[in-house]
């Protein structure tokens, strides 16, 4: 049972999105709304989180915490760590829901803000104990995007800061501590410029929604999402770098391309004319369809980023170093993950590849175990796998949480002959991937023995493990019949 509990106050498109992100990462969460469709709304946002936020890490993510609705404000923040407040963006509305809050909270909870707009000082007014109060502004969806703003007022205490940093830090997110309090913060100030700019080209009969959406998703949307502005612009610049990249093109702000700081009107025709557009782009799918669509896009994209630890790759890196390894069993259990919705294939289940890539990954944990690890292949020395078998035994779906236990065949010498078994949620064996390695010098790229380290725990492993039966299709060749080995 976890420990912490999380108040959310509000549960719409974000509140629901905070929810889920408590809730994966093992606290107990607490609502309130007084939407009476709020329930279903959470509950369909959890669905969506469910299917994608543990895809993204290659181990499982803590014992999901207990979700509970309340009738009151003051039912729902009683025994609080942290209290995020996502109600509509009207001052008035946040300022009086504050008052309540805090006449039933617990004084050392903290009390963030979703606010896309308000200064954390401007929430603060009135407040029976503003110190509390700060702007943990996230982004949609929450339970996937790491980012999120956090902005303390000249008067919130530094160690409330710091405590609001390492909270979000230990659910996946990534604080970025916004030092001076400014209306909307930093990403909706840029995201506000690019808006205007679209607003402004639907207008004018320059470009439809769907072609705004083109120019940004083919080209610097790609970008923006691994390196960011001024990185990308750096790249930009060729060898002569940052300081030509703005000789060459900072003249033209001046020009200007944009429209600045107008803003056309938004009249009944250009509101008509924007949403025509956009049923006409998109109105074939359903608001969750759409979400389902951006969240497995998201997944592949984040993933792909994980394996050079840019941008949110890097932030999911670190949360997923923090979590527990899986329980030990008799043999090890070196996968424990769920099966992403990217790894399943046209017949409707895991496709081929992935089960070579989670035996892969089954593996790589081994080495790790026998102390060839990351510092190891550095030092120049690894295990290449020469041949793999890969028996399958039972479909396996996405979303489905599968393990994988690694015994070791034989272990001497050059060689590791490893048996890994995958199982899935229900136990049953779905597939058997038998793999002999061989132990590498990387600088000459021909065989050698591993370190005398390596080589006695892989021993201690070998030896354990010979004790136990061979396992059921070890050594097996393609089309032989089962029930010889
Ligand atoms: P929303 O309309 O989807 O959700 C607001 C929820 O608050 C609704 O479920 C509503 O029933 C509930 N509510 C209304 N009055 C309430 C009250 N008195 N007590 C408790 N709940 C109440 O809005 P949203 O998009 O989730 O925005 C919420 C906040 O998050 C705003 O401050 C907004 O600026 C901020 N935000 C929005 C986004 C976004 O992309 N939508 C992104 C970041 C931050």
């Amino acid at each position: 049972m976890s420990l912490y509990k999380a108040s959310i106050i509000g549960g719409g498109v974000i509140g629901g999105g905070w929810a889920a992100r408590f809730l994966l990462n093992g606290w107990n969460v607490s609502v309130y709304d007084p939407d009476p469709e709020a329930e279903r709304k959470i509950a369909e946002v959890l669905t969506n989180a469910r299917r994608s936020l543990p895809s993204l890490y290659d181990k499982p993510l803590p014992a999901e915490g207990a979700l509970t609705f309340h009738g009151s404000i003051a039912d729902a923040v009683s025994d609080a760590t942290w209290i995020q407040e996502s109600v509509p963006e009207r001052l008035d509305l946040k300022h009086k829901i504050y008052a309540q809050i805090q006449e039933h909270a617990p004084g050392k909870a903290i009390l963030g803000s979703s606010t896309s707009g308000f200064k954390p000082s401007e929430l603060q007014q009135g407040a029976s104990h503003a110190e509390q109060i700060l702007v943990a502004h996230p982004f949609n969806p929450v339970y996937l995007l790491p980012l999120v703003e956090l902005v303390p007022s000249a008067i919130t205490p530094t160690t409330i800061t710091g405590r609001a940093i390492e909270i979000l830090s230990s659910i996946g997110m990534k604080p970025l501590h916004v030092r001076k309090e400014i209306d909307a913060h930093i990403a909706d100030r840029l995201l506000e410029a690019v808006w205007r700019e679209g607003l402004w080209l639907i207008k004018d009969d320059v470009a439809t929604t769907e072609e705004i959406d083109d120019a940004i998703r083919y080209g610097f949307g790609l970008r923006w999402a691994q390196m960011g502005l001024f990185e990308t612009y750096r790249i930009a610049g060729g060898e002569a770098g940052m300081k030509h990249f703005i000789g060459q093109f900072g003249p033209c702000l001046q020009w200007p391309w944009t429209k600045l700081m107008d803003v056309p009107e938004l009249t009944e025709t250009l509101i008509e004319k924007i949403a025509a557009q956009s049923d006409a782009q998109s109105g074939a799918m359903s608001i969750r369809e759409l979400e389902q669509l951006r969240d497995d896009n998201l997944v592949g994209m984040m993933r792909a980023l994980k394996r050079t630890a840019s941008g949110a790759g890097g932030t999911i890196n670190q949360h997923e170093a923090s979590l527990p390894e899986p329980e030990p069993r008799e043999l090890p259990i070196t996968v424990s993950r769920q099966v992403p919705q990217s790894w399943t294939d046209y017949n409707g289940h895991m496709n081929e590849a992935n089960y070579v890539q989670a035996s892969s990954q089954a593996t790589d944990r081994f080495m790790e175990l026998i102390g060839a690890d990351a510092a190891y292949v550095a030092s120049g020395r690894s295990y290449f796998t020469a041949e793999t078998h890969i028996r399958h035994l039972a479909e396996v779906n996405a979303g489905e949480h599968i393990s994988i236990t690694t015994q070791v065949l034989s272990g001497e010498g050059k060689k590791m002959r490893l048996f890994q078994s995958l199982f899935r949620t229900d136990g049953e064996l779905a597939a058997t991937c038998e793999m002999l390695l061989l132990h590498m010098n990387l600088k000459t790229r021909s065989t050698s023995l591993p370190a005398r380290k390596v080589a006695l725990r892989l021993n201690v492993y070998a030896n354990t493990h010979a004790d136990m039966l061979m396992p059921h299709g070890a050594g097996r060749y393609v089309g032989q019949k089962t029930g010889r080995i």
